[in-house]
């Protein structure tokens, strides 16, 4: 700039330094302009909260990945809350989650009962409309509490049988509860399986393929619970051949619970199935739904989803990496 005003007389050069102090005044505006527009859009972004700190699975390596696949969609901000690593103590007493600062939260967590006051703060939250998204294994945690598992509306593992509620079944185009006796969860092997769509209009489904392919994952059979104020988005079929059920097992279930909303996806056992593009997808509008009740996550990439190949979306190395 300075080479462009060296040639003009010093009036010139006053007039130079006044257009550069107007240049400068406008840049400025502009550039506060641009920030407060980008604030703006930080504020309207949706707060998100990862519960993690015990599972089975990987939680070190998988929480990364999911803050990863909501955040570089843009529409979220994700906070972690990791509890200690064993319930007593002093620390596991002052472990406390502040749901109330989020839109939704989502648990990786399969652990320890939680701390009375945590339970009683996550009842309120939900109760009061908060959002929750629960990630596979997490469905397996909390046995003994009734109220998580009415918000989940079916669970494995941890003891669970007929006492906790039927089996979700898909039949002749419907939805069929089973209640016959036999333990709640299991899984044949690990296989690519396809995911269908059984609530078409449903925000979280909407503009999905009918039928897609996700990646190499376990799938989730003979979940229990109270089953309540729920809706099958979507089922898988347990192949025999892979030691399933034989059964078309629920894959994503939306429900209420007083007025939160809770997306339930049993996808998800590790690396392998998040760099799945549908998991990834299916997590980002699951997770809107429940934090807003509405969809606006319609990213490109679903025409890539296709009943014949699993379509992968891969991890970044340096968030695979980013193990806590
Ligand atoms: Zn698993």
């Amino acid at each position: 700039m300075p080479a462009v005003y060296s040639n003009y007389s010093g009036k010139q050069t006053v007039k130079g330094e006044n257009m550069r102090t107007w240049q400068k005044t406008v840049t400025l505006g502009l550039l506060v302009l641009v920030l407060s527009s980008l604030s703006v859009l930080a504020a309207d972004k949706i707060k998100v909260l990862i519960v993690n700190g015990q599972n089975n699975h990987n939680w070190r390596e998988c929480s990364p990945i999911m803050k990863w696949i909501l955040e570089d969609s843009g529409r979220f901000t994700v906070d972690v809350s990791t509890s200690p690593a064993k319930a007593g103590g002093d620390e596991w007493k002052s472990w406390r989650p502040k749901f109330s600062d989020y839109a939704v939260v989502l648990s990786d967590y399969n652990g320890s009962p939680w701390p009375d006051e945590v339970k009683a703060d996550f009842v309120k939250y939900m109760q009061n409309g908060g959002g929750l998204v629960v990630v596979h294994g997490a469905d397996n945690s909390f046995p003994e509490w009734p109220e998580f598992n009415e918000m989940i509306g079916v669970g494995g593992w941890g003891g669970r049988n007929e006492k906790s509620g039927p089996m979700i079944r898909y039949k002749d185009g419907k939805v069929v509860f089973d209640n016959s006796p036999g333990a709640g969860g299991t899984h044949g092997r690990q296989h690519e399986f396809v995911v269908e769509t059984r609530e078409s209009e449903h925000p979280i489904m909407k503009g999905l393929p009918a039928k897609w392919k996700h990646a190499t994952d376990e799938l989730y059979s003979k979940l229990r619970g109270p089953a309540k104020n729920l809706t099958v988005l979507a089922t898988s079929f347990a192949a025999p051949e892979q030691n399933g059920t034989g059964e078309n097992e629920p894959i994503f279930l939306a429900l209420s619970y007083g007025k939160g909303r809770v997306f339930h996806d049993v996808l998800g056992h590790g690396a392998v199935a998040m760099a799945g593009l549908g998991f990834q997808i299916t997590l980002l509008r699951g997770t809107e739904w429940a934090a807003t009740g509405a969809v606006t996550i319609a990213p490109d990439s679903i025409k890539e989803l296709s009943a014949d190949k699993a379509a992968i979306r891969a991890i970044p190395k340096e968030v695979l990496q980013a193990k806590k």
